[in-house]
């Protein structure tokens, strides 16, 4: 059973690949994290941007 446990795949970051307890570790959920506050902010930048044109 244990051999099975083994084989089965280990919980890795699906970012990095480094082992982690979640599926994405948190140094990478910080950087997505991150990087989606930049879209959003570049989306409100975008926005404002766009009511602003004529
Ligand atoms: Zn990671």
């Amino acid at each position: 059973m244990e051999e099975k446990k083994k084989k089965e795949k280990e919980h890795v970051c699906s970012i990095c690949g480094k082992p982690s307890e979640t599926v994405i570790c948190h140094a990478c959920e910080d950087k997505i994290r991150g990087e989606a506050l930049e879209k959003k902010k570049e989306v409100e930048k975008a926005g404002r941007t766009d009511t602003g044109r004529r």
